[in-house]
């Protein structure tokens, strides 16, 4: 970049590094470079070398900043990304929590059994030890035995979300661990109050059991 030199003079009257600042009736117009202001200046021959410093031309500064610009945009395209995945972790696009299941009891559904009266959760029949997966990424913020539920695993999700594992035959997950979405977490049992070998699971919002079904 040119230096900032304030000629009030006339153009060449004053050098430095080969650039000079062009003034004209007070006003700042422009810079250009100059051997014939150093000769003017020094007094040397017309042909004397002219010390070269490097002159960095003001058309450079655009690239700096296009390059600076390209820098943002990538950092916001990188955040976009990032938060396009967040909603897709955390919103409705839930991993089937296990396989080979039929749907034995759905949410809200009544019934004895249930301590609060109404179902909480929705029930996958399937065998004994077949894998229990994550819904969605998150936290294990329980696991282990949990009285009715048997041994059961809760994972918080990024946006506040849990969700709920019961009735399981193992547990393969620690309190404090970070899963994957998908990512096989335990295995069906019929631990806890339960009459056969299934996985109940639950979807937690804001403390309150939502009808999983909505987030399949
Ligand atoms: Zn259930």
């Amino acid at each position: 970049m040119t230096k900032g030199i304030a000629v009030k003079t006339r153009i060449g009257d004053l050098i430095q590094g080969g650039s000079v600042a062009v003034v004209v009736g007070g006003l700042v117009v422009g810079a250009v470079s100059t051997s014939q202001g150093a000769t003017l200046a020094t007094g040397e021959p017309a042909d004397a070398p002219v010390a070269q410093e490097p002159v960095n031309p003001p058309t450079l500064e655009p690239d700096v900043m296009a390059e600076a610009a390209q820098k943002a945009k990538q950092i916001e395209v990188q955040r976009a990304k990032r938060a396009r995945e967040r909603a897709q972790r955390s919103s409705g696009d839930m991993f089937t929590p296990t396989r080979n299941y039929r749907n034995t009891a759905v949410f809200g559904q009544a019934g004895g059994s249930w301590s609060s009266g109404h179902h909480t959760g929705l029930d996958f029949a399937t065998a004994t030890g077949t894998p229990v997966f994550s819904a969605l990424a998150g936290k294990v913020v329980e696991a282990g035995w949990g009285g009715a539920y048997g041994n059961h695993i809760i994972v918080r999700h990024d946006n506040g979300v849990e969700t709920l594992y019961a009735h399981l035959n193992s547990i393969a997950v620690a309190k404090g661990e970070k899963v994957l979405r998908g990512q096989r977490i335990g295995a069906v049992g019929s631990t806890g109050n339960s009459s056969g070998p299934h996985l109940h699971f639950e979807v937690i919002k804001n403390d309150v059991q939502r009808d999983p079904a909505a987030f399949l």
